[in-house]
This record gives C-alpha cells, sequence and structure tokens, in this order.
C-alpha cells in the first residue's frame, strides 16, 4: 500500500553535469502543504447551508490507513525463548505494534529476568518458563508460536522441541550451523504439521520492498550488479558478542551473522539464485575469537548477474546495498538497519532519494507469519529459504579454503 509511487514524497537532487551535484530540491510533501495554506488564507470560502450547532457529533468511519487491529482474544499468542539483547530490545516492545500477536509466554535461563520481564509484558506467572521444563509449554494453549532467539548453534534443538510441543516456529536468522541440522528442523515441523519462519525482517523492510518493486517496474533496467558491505565492530566486552566470537555457539563469524542480509537481501531482489561463488576470508589473532572475522565474496547468478560483497567484524557499522542496472542505480545506504534506511534512485540526470513512512519490519514479519497460521498458508521466508543461505554460505566458506569457485546445484 505504502509502495505506490503517490504515497511517499521524493526529494530530488539536481545535477548540474554528468555526475556532478549542486542543490538539494525540496520535499514534494512541504510544497504541498505549503500551497494549501495559502489558497485556504487568501480565499476564503464562504458559508453555505444550515449552521453547525458546535457540539460533539458521531461521524462514519473515516478511510482506513492501515486495516484494524485484531481484537486482543483472537490473536497468535507468542512465546519468546531466549531474553537476550535483541529479544528485549527490539522484539519485546515490538509486539504492541503489531495487529494480529500478543506476547503470552517467556523462556529464559535466568527466572528473575524471566518473572521481570513477564510482570512488564503482563504475562502470567504460570507461563514463564525455565529452558528445562519447556516441555510442559505443550499444555499451555495460549501459545501457539515458539520465536527463538538463541545462539545460532541452539536454533535446531530448540526448534525441534517446540515443534514437538505442537507449536509453530519462528526461528531467528541463521536459521542453524550446518544445512543438516536446517533439514531435521523442517523435517520436525512437517512431521508435527507445524509451520516454520525464518525471520528474514529485511524482506519485510519498507525500502527494501520498494528496491524489489521499483526492480520489477524496470526502473533501473536489466539488473546487471549487486554489490555491498555489511560490517561492525565485534564487542568482546559484551555477553551478545561473546558467543557470536566462537564457532562452536555461531557456526560462522561476520558471514553467518551479519554478512548473511546481504546475501539473502541480493537473492530476494535479483528474483534468482546464485550458481557458483569464489570467496576469500580472514580470521582473527584474538584468541577468544575462533569464528571469521572479514569474508569477501562474490556470487554468479543464473542470468549473469555478478555480485561482490564484503561481511567484517573490522570496521564500524556500514550497511550498504546497491543494485546496478543498464538504466540507473538503486542504492540502499543503509539497507539493513532497524530504523532509518534509505534509498536513492541513480539515473543519468539525477538522483531521487525515495522517503517512505517508516514502518516496524520486526512487527511486519510477525504479523505475516501470524497471517500464514490464521489462513493456514506457507510463509514467505520458510525453513527452506534458511536453509538454502545456509547451503550458500558453506559453499562460500568451502571456496575460501580451497581458494577455488565453488558450484551451488540448483535448489531441489
Ligand atoms: P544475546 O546474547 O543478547 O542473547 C542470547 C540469549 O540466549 C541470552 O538471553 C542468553 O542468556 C541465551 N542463551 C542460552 N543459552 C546460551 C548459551 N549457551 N550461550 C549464550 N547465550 C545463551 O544475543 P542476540 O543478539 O539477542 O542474538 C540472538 C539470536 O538473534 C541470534 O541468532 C542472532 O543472529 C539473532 N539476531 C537477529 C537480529 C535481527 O535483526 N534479525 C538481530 C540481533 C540478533
Amino acid at each position: 500500500m505504502f509502495l505506490n509511487d503517490d504515497s511517499f514524497s521524493r526529494r530530488k537532487f539536481v545535477l548540474a553535469s554528468a555526475g556532478g551535484l549542486i542543490g538539494a530540491a525540496v520535499g514534494a510533501g512541504a510544497g504541498e502543504a505549503g500551497a494549501q495554506t495559502t489558497s485556504s488564507a487568501s480565499a476564503p470560502v464562504a458559508a453555505s447551508g444550515p449552521a453547525q450547532e458546535p457540539r460533539a457529533i458521531g461521524r462514519p468511519m473515516p478511510e482506513l490507513e492501515n486495516p484494524l487491529p485484531m481484537a486482543p482474544d483472537q490473536r497468535i499468542g507468542w512465546a519468546i525463548v531466549g531474553l537476550g539483547d535483541f529479544a528485549i530490545n527490539q522484539i519485546l516492545p515490538t509486539i504492541g505494534d503489531t495487529r494480529m500477536c500478543k506476547l503470552t509466554a517467556v523462556v529464559s535461563g535466568n527466572a528473575e529476568k524471566a518473572r521481570t520481564i513477564a510482570q512488564a509484558y503482563g504475562v502470567p506467572s504460570r507461563s514463564v518458563y525455565s529452558y528445562d521444563d519447556f516441555d510442559r509449554i505443550r499444555d499451555n494453549p495460549d501459545v501457539q508460536v515458539v520465536y527463538i532467539i538463541l545462539p545460532n548453534a541452539l536454533h535446531r534443538d530448540w526448534t525441534i522441541r517446540a515443534a514437538r510441543a505442537g507449536k509453530h516456529v519462528f526461528c531467528e536468522k541463521p536459521m542453524a550451523v550446518s544445512v543438516d541440522d536446517c533439514k531435521a528442523m523442517i523435517d520436525a515441523c512437517r512431521t508435527a504439521r507445524r509451520k516454520l519462519m525464518v525471520a528474514y525482517r529485511a524482506q519485510f523492510e519498507p525500502h527494501i520492498m520498494l528496491a524489489k518493486q521499483m526492480i520489477g517496474e524496470g526502473k533501473i533496467g536489466t539488473v546487471r550488479s549487486l554489490a555491498g558491505e555489511h560490517g561492525r565492530m565485534l564487542e568482546l566486552d559484551k555477553p551478545r558478542d561473546q558467543w557470536r566470537a566462537r564457532q562452536e555457539l555461531a557456526g560462522g563469524g561476520s558471514l553467518y551473522d551479519i554478512g548473511i542480509y546481504n546475501l539473502n537481501t541480493a537473492r530476494f531482489l535479483a528474483g534468482e539464485e546464485p550458481v557458483e561463488v569464489t570467496a576469500t576470508l580472514r580470521n582473527s589473532d584474538d584468541p577468544r575469537v575462533t569464528v571469521e572475522t572479514n569474508v569477501d565474496w562474490t556470487m554468479r547468478f543464473a542470468s549473469g548477474i555478478r555480485s561482490t560483497f564484503n561481511s567484517s567484524y573490522g570496521y564500524q557499522n556500514n550497511k550498504r546495498l546497491q543494485v546496478m542496472g543498464t538504466e540507473g542505480t538503486i542504492e540502499l545506504d543503509p539497507a539493513t538497519e532497524y530504523y532509518g534506511n534509505r534509498l536513492l534512485l541513480k539515473k543519468e540526470q539525477a538522483v531521487e532519494q525515495r522517503e517512505i513512512r517508516p514502518t516496524n519490519q520486526f512487527a511486519a514479519e510477525m504479523d505475516h507469519f501470524a497471517e500464514s497460521i490464521l489462513q493456514d498458508r506457507q510463509p514467505k521466508t520458510p525453513g527452506e529459504e534458511g536453509m538454502r543461505d545456509v547451503q550458500i554460505m558453506q559453499a562460500i566458506y568451502q571456496a575460501a579454503r580451497t581458494g577455488r569457485p565453488v558450484e551451488i546445484p540448483p535448489r531441489g
């Protein structure tokens, strides 16, 4: 809805000559608002019809900008497993922004933290679980989805436990540390006839969705190439980065943790699969870090599109993704921040910044899963999507190890 060309304002930057940026023009929205103010001030409308009494009256429902939220008793109930940084700072506050979800249980290894969070969000004490007594969640009819926000190596076992408890599973990225683990998760959910979705929030991020739409409409001609970086400094004094530094818990380093955003988004935007990868990687000298810190990789896609990406734990925050076409470039910079992403459309004579009404990508992906359950439909990013990325990342590591291009078999 908000991807329609009319529903966002554009800031147009004018180029003096090829490549020279000389001025930033005005937001269209501001111009329109100004025009309205001028006309109402200079041309007052003559009163007509009977005078209205100054009293409160009821009017029909205004046109809805967003669908109404579901009534609380009809919403899908979510249990959050793992009350770490991402769960507490991003996901729990987001649930209030969803239309179809509610928090109905928490699962944690720290009883005091779990109680505090449960109280803050109104979760009854009977729905607070430890890692040991989690399996009794099977008897909790208030929980339909288990959302796994644990270190990567734990995703497999917790998905299987949740599916066996009869719950649908929403699992953080990367889906798991090996393709075999992904297969086991998919099988467990299939056997339990429960749905499985991997939390690829970028596919619900409005700038990325707009980029996908613009590519489909041919706004940059034929896509030829993608490029980008995703890097941040690893902070070993923070618990959230201590497990990320360990191969046995993280499964991989910067590629697994953050390179995956550009990998998955490139596949989404290209609308096709890579058929071959090449790569080089670097490790850290710090003995606390047993994962790779830096990966440079290329992908060749089925139609001949090429991509060049880098992931790193060695430079400050950078989350850029560019899509180059025969008639222009879409630059997303940043592409995959939680908030404040930006899209530039660069053509030969102009650069346009597309401004989109901010929407909450976490709420959007959770509502999508809730809707998939309510309508019994396959979610947009099911287990097979997560497994594909793990398979490609394993091929990238193999290419780096062997120094040779690695072919990626077509999707089965
Ligand atoms: P975190 O360290 O802050 O939280 C991890 C939680 O798991 C903690 O509550 C910790 O106590 C618990 N835990 C249980 N067993 C553990 C063990 N053996 N070792 C360490 N912790 C253990 O990490 P996080 O940043 O919240 O990341 C958790 C997951 O969420 C990861 O899979 C990560 O990739 C994903 N994540 C996704 C996004 C996104 O934007 N989609 C952002 C951040 C993290």
